[in-house]
């Protein structure tokens, strides 16, 4: 068994271990691998173990990877599903709409709609998320809480989009308790919308949030993705979690 072959089950067993402490199903919580700064023959390991959800943050990387792993021709390829998890500037929304099935970190109605403009004609809709944030100050990436449901608003209107749920960054918290907290407010923006009645929430069912550290306490507030990188891949030699 190779290495992240055997992370993976581990990640998968913490998974479980957290959907048991919270009463939920292991099936309502889904696994994104973040391969960002990993090459395409670490994605081959982790496809090859059944992984099939990829995030990456750092988009020409992506680009390049995304390619990379499409020429191998692995079994299950067709499956696979790339997300962008970095933060996505004006000039970079065209490769993201042309090469990614998923954008997590939408937080301005601009971005949104270039994203949809920008969408291929031939391609499924572009699956996103809304960019909370729930912890920090302006400077941080990430709608402010109050601004959200005005944001799906706007964004449920454009054609080449799906809105499929909310994703989270919160910084590191001292402890499950703490991580709970903060995670139980981007849980609550999620509940918001959801209950709006806003039309076209029908696929609206992703809460991302958690990561190595914090999994756990994600999952008990109520996440549905969670986005594990050295978890599966060991350390990052270069690349911060949100530059
Ligand atoms: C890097 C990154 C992750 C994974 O972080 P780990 O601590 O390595 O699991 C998750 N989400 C985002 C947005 C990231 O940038």
């Amino acid at each position: 068994m190779t290495t992240i072959e055997n992370n993976l089950g581990q990640i998968h067993a913490r998974m479980a271990a957290a959907c048991g402490q919270a009463n939920r199903s292991v099936t309502s919580v889904q696994l994104l691998a973040v391969s960002k700064t990993f090459g395409a023959d670490a994605v081959r390991e982790a496809v090859l173990a059944g992984q099939r959800s990829f995030g990456e943050n750092y988009i020409q990387e992506a680009v390049e990877k995304i390619a990379a792993v499409r020429a191998m021709g692995l079994p299950g390829a067709e499956a696979l599903q790339w997300h962008c998890i970095g933060p996505i500037q004006s000039n970079k929304t065209r490769p993201v709409a042309e090469n990614f099935d998923w954008a997590q970190t939408v937080d301005r109605l601009k971005i949104a709609e270039r994203l949809s403009a920008q969408r291929p004609a031939g391609m499924e809709p572009l699956n996103v998320c809304i960019q909370v944030n729930v912890d920090g100050g302006e400077t941080k990436s990430g709608v402010l809480p109050g601004d959200a449901l005005a944001l799906a608003e706007a964004i449920l209107k454009l054609p080449n989009l799906v809105l499929r749920g909310i994703m989270s960054i919160p910084d590191d918290a001292p402890g499950f308790e703490a991580q709970c907290a903060v995670h139980q407010k981007a849980a609550a923006v999620f509940e918001l919308i959801k209950a709006s009645g806003l039309p076209g929430l029908a696929q609206f069912d992703t809460l991302s949030m958690g990561m190595t550290g914090d999994l756990e306490a994600a999952v008990a507030a109520g996440s549905t993705m969670v986005r594990v990188g050295s978890g599966i891949f060991g350390r990052r030699t270069y690349g911060t979690p949100t530059p």
